[in-house]
């Protein structure tokens, strides 16, 4: 494995996966341990680590594959609905160091959970202030 990322290795055919696309630039591909029945992975075949040093050309194209991938899932499987799920650092559960979007299947009756709380409206308020873009 030339950088010890296996995406890379995956994305150069070193490592074999259950690929369900691909083109010149992006790769999708079933993630090994899913979440549900279908859950796939689309990443960039050139390597960066996650959301924030990803070229915006290259940013475009994965995600405009994701959208095709999850309409080609939503069909096939069929599945009723899905997640996008795209984890940025440690703290955030991202095992692998290579840009990645997890599209989750989701079926009706299927019991699935985001936990949630109830949110503090001057917290809210104070905490948009602070993120607010110019
Ligand atoms: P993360 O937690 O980094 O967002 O997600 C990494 C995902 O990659 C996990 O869901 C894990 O199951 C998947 N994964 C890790 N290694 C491999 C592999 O070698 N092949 C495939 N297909 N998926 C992998
Ligand atoms: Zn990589």
């Amino acid at each position: 494995m030339k950088n010890d990322c296996v995406f890379c290795a995956i994305a150069a055919g070193e490592i074999p996966s259950f690929k369900v696309c691909e083109d010149d630039a992006v790769l999708a591909y079933l993630d090994i341990n899913p979440f549900t029945k279908g859950h796939t992975l689309v990443i960039p075949k050139k390597h960066s680590t996650g959301l924030l040093d990803t070229d915006d050309a290259v940013l475009a194209a994965v995600v405009a594959r994701v959208r095709k991938v999850a309409a080609r899932l939503k069909e096939a499987l069929p599945c009723d609905g899905f997640n996008i799920l795209q984890n940025n650092g440690e703290a955030a559960g991202q095992t692998v160091k290579h840009l990645h979007f997890h599209i989750v299947p989701r079926y009706a009756g299927e019991p699935f959970v985001f936990e949630s709380h109830k949110g503090d409206m001057e917290e809210l308020k104070a905490l948009a202030g602070r993120v607010r873009m110019a």
